[in-house]
């Protein structure tokens, strides 16, 4: 019985890592999109790189914590029902273990085990720990790997930032006349890099999605690029 458990171990590991990276590249997307929204928008209205840098800075941080913050509240409710589920499983297990060894049995021969190599794994399961047995065949989750709200705050805090990053320095680091090309294009390809990251790691259709982030991504400055404009010639 070791070894399927060490695979499922390493099977799993590597999920969250994937389900991490993934969730990286989706906030590093969002950093991208919105900020590449606010400061072409802005730079439809002026020419003034203060304005830019303003506005891109404000957007950048409004961004990555309102994410931080968003991903804070989920994952600790996440958490919270985690440990409840965790601390009835404990009681239940204490208060009537021969009921619980048949439900982890009955849950086992759902997978494809046999009554008796069920009955034999769900026995060795409980004697080694009853708890990490049930949690994970029960409630699929790991009682010692349970993710921490802070982490995953960080995680996005810094994922939008790194993206938002991208559409600041492209709009206020080169020449006036420069500012729009330059911005588009980099945005453009961080977004086909985006789309096709996101893609892979989901084991989706990679061209789809880079085609609809990509085009998404053109939406959003092209909206915000117009609005600027209209507002800039109202205001001038
Ligand atoms: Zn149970």
């Amino acid at each position: 019985m070791t070894e399927p458990t060490h695979d499922e171990a390493h099977g799993g590991a590597l999920g969250t890592r994937l389900n991490w990276l993934r969730a990286a590249v989706l906030g590093a997307n969002d950093g991208i999109v919105s900020t590449a929204g606010l400061v072409v928008g802005v730079a439809g209205a002026t020419d003034s790189r203060t304005a830019l840098l303003t506005a891109g800075l404000a957007g950048l941080l409004a961004g990555s914590m309102s994410m931080a913050a968003g991903e804070y509240v989920s994952v600790s409710t996440q958490r919270d029902s985690e440990k409840a589920a965790l601390a009835m499983e404990r009681r239940e297990l204490r208060e009537q273990p021969e009921l619980e060894l048949e439900e982890l049995t009955g849950l086992l021969r759902q997978r494809g085990l046999s009554q008796e190599v069920a009955r034999e794994a769900a026995e060795q399961l409980t004697a080694r720990d009853a708890l990490r047995a049930h949690a994970r065949v029960e409630l699929g989750i790991d009682p010692d790997q349970l993710t921490n709200p802070w982490h995953a705050a960080w995680a996005s805090f810094l994922a939008f930032t790194v993206g938002a990053l991208l559409p600041l320095l492209a709009i206020v680091l080169p020449p006036a006349a420069w500012r729009l090309p330059v911005t588009v294009v980099c945005v453009l390809a961080a977004l086909v890099l985006t789309g096709w990251s996101s893609a892979r790691l989901g084991a989706a259709d990679p061209r789809r999605a880079v085609l609809r982030n990509v085009a998404g991504g053109a939406l959003a400055m092209g909206v915000t690029y117009v609005a600027g404009t209209l507002l800039g010639a109202a205001g001038g």
